[in-house]
């Protein structure tokens, strides 16, 4: 077919998730209908990155708009490792508390990964913690990343085939690439996940069916490398002068591909729904509903 035929559907995300959120807010309404709390998300922040801030503002709207409880703690950016993880685990022994946000990045001089990892598991809602990320790998029921998974439903609202699709997946980070590279596999797709020293970038992405960059290189995925028909992800985001960037051109690939999300309103949107999920699953395993 040649490309100029396909009509490309760009993701209204916020729209998606708009949908979704009403759903979850229908369900929180029953519980607290049924006389018990509503769930409540913990959210720190160490430092004053007003990016980070930014983002911590977003999330404590989006649970208000649904019903859900939140609360923000800050820590200094000159807080120790130990101080940090303190908090972490009081907000572990807090029985209000059914999910728990650690926002990255963290100020330089802190472990990350250490710190994420002292989140108890069943309030994890990032995904992180080893034991939510070895699940995933053995297909075991878990907390998952919340991009992977506002990703997966972005395909799944779609209708994207992807039993026996190529999905190929550019970035490999711990919160992004890895997972959904798991996801996409366990949806019966052959993935092939690729990064920064992969040879034939270009080839590769005109091989699959679905395509999701999270990268964070503004346009790196142009119209020449995308299959007429393929699903394109966008999760990148850049600033260049100012201006808010994806990694895909998406105007470039207007006509070629079937689907594909704008890195404004496109995966954004869906992931702070997945973290509204994800405290609802929280909240719901931990009171036993
Ligand atoms: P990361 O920096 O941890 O990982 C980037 C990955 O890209 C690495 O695996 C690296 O190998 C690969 N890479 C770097 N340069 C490359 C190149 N030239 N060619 C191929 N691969 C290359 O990033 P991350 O945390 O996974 O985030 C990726 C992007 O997605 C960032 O721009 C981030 O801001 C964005 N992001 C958006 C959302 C959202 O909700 N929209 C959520 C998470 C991350």
């Amino acid at each position: 077919m040649p490309p100029e035929s396909i009509s490309t559907t760009v993701v209204d995300g916020l729209a998606l998730a708009n949908e979704i959120r009403k759903e979850l807010g229908e369900a929180v309404g029953r519980h607290v209908s049924a006389g018990r709390r509503a769930p409540r998300l913990a959210v720190m922040l160490v430092g004053d990155d007003p990016a980070s801030a930014s983002y911590i503002k977003g999330k404590r709207r989006a649970c208000e708009r649904i019903g859900m409880d939140s609360t923000e703690q800050t820590l200094p950016a000159a807080a120790s490792q130990e101080d940090v993880i303190a908090a972490v685990e009081a907000l572990n022994a807090d029985e209000g508390v059914d999910g728990i946000l650690v926002q990255l990045p963290l100020p330089a001089g802190l472990d990350a990964n250490a710190i994420t990892g002292c989140v108890d598991p069943a309030k994890d809602v990032d995904g992180l913690h080893a034991m939510n990320a070895g699940r995933l790998l053995l297909g075991e029921p878990c907390l998952t990343a919340c991009t992977p998974l506002g990703i997966m439903e972005i395909l799944e609202r779609f209708e994207i085939p992807l039993e026996g699709a190529d999905a190929v997946v550019i970035g490999r980070s711990n919160i992004v690439g890895k997972p959904v590279s798991l996801l996409l596999q366990r949806a019966n797709a052959t993935v092939t996940m690729c990064h920064s020293r992969t040879r034939d970038l270009r080839e590769r992405c005109r091989a699959a069916d679905v395509l999701v960059a999270a990268v964070g290189v503004p346009l790196l995925v142009k119209r020449d490398w995308v299959k007429p028909g393929a699903a394109v992800i966008d999760v990148g985001v850049s600033v260049v002068d100012g201006v808010l960037t994806g990694d895909v051109d998406t105007a470039g690939v207007d006509g070629v591909a079937r689907i594909v999300t704008p890195h404004r309103r496109g995966v954004g949107p869906m992931t702070i729904t997945m973290l509204l999920r994800n405290t609802l699953t929280a909240y719901e395993s931990r009171i036993g509903t």
